[in-house]
């Protein structure tokens, strides 16, 4: 099984935001852990905190994650001034759907952003919203055995 990103960026930063909102793209749903913070850390990088307040401007912001540990959860809401939805149980696309018929959005409004394709890329294959995978946030400093996994699942993506 192969997958296809819509767009395939290093970091968050190499996204064209600029061009996604001239798409009419109003939603951005970002996977969390590896994605905006370095995993498990309930912590936002400071450049990614800025570049989330500025995105607030043009964009309804969103966490999409599939983590269920509710007292995780609760720090990251309380670092967060936007909605954190957990259980989100990525690749399917119930929760996604639910959470842009609450928001009165559609797919056609919301892109997905995330560091995994089996998880974040397939959801959004899924619900056929815009998709752009990024590499991990902490990837520089990430052990060998998680790049080679990582590598790994990236076997399944095609450019
Ligand atoms: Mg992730």
């Amino acid at each position: 099984m192969f997958i296809k990103p819509d767009y395939n960026v290093e970091k968050l930063e190499d996204i064209d935001f600029q061009a996604l909102k001239e798409q009419g793209k109003k939603v951005l749903l970002f996977d969390l852990d590896s994605t905006v913070m370095p995993s498990k850390s309930g912590e936002y990088l400071p450049k990614t905190k800025e570049l989330l307040q500025k995105l607030k401007k043009d964009f309804t912001i969103a966490i999409l994650s599939n983590n269920s540990n509710s007292d995780y959860i609760k720090k990251v809401r309380a670092k967060s001034d936007f909605a954190v939805i957990s259980h989100a149980k990525k690749p399917s696309t119930k929760v996604l759907r639910e959470y842009l018929t609450r928001i009165g959005k559609t797919t056609d409004d919301a892109v997905l952003i995330g560091d995994r394709p089996l998880t974040d890329i397939l959801c959004g294959k899924n619900a056929k919203i815009t998709t752009i995978l990024v590499d991990s946030v902490t990837k520089d400093t990430e052990h060998k055995i998680v790049r080679f996994v990582r590598w790994l699942e990236r076997l399944t993506i095609r450019k």
